[in-house]
């Protein structure tokens, strides 16, 4: 890992306090056409629940795919791995 993962991690950590604070997640559920924001803490507790309530455990809802980009581009910025 490098060194500042370890930095962003405790970041992360600190904020799972502020829960107004905590970065959303978009998922999305194609079968039943829901999308919603979750904050990033709880994102796989709902996923998990809304698969077991409406699609008898199937896992059709997910984290939007695109979110994995962004995210990979915000935690590439926060590490500085852009810069230079
Ligand atoms: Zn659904």
């Amino acid at each position: 890992m490098f060194p500042e993962a370890e930095e962003l991690y405790r970041v992360n950590g600190d904020l799972e306090s502020m829960t107004d604070d905590v970065p959303k997640i978009p998922i999305v559920c194609p079968v039943c056409e829901t999308r919603a924001k979750i904050p990033f803490s709880n994102v796989e507790e709902t996923v998990t629940d809304h698969n077991e309530r409406l699609h008898d455990g199937d896992p059709v809802a997910a984290v939007d795919p695109d979110v994995f980009d962004h995210l990979a581009d915000q935690v590439a910025v926060d590490l500085g791995l852009l810069e230079g």
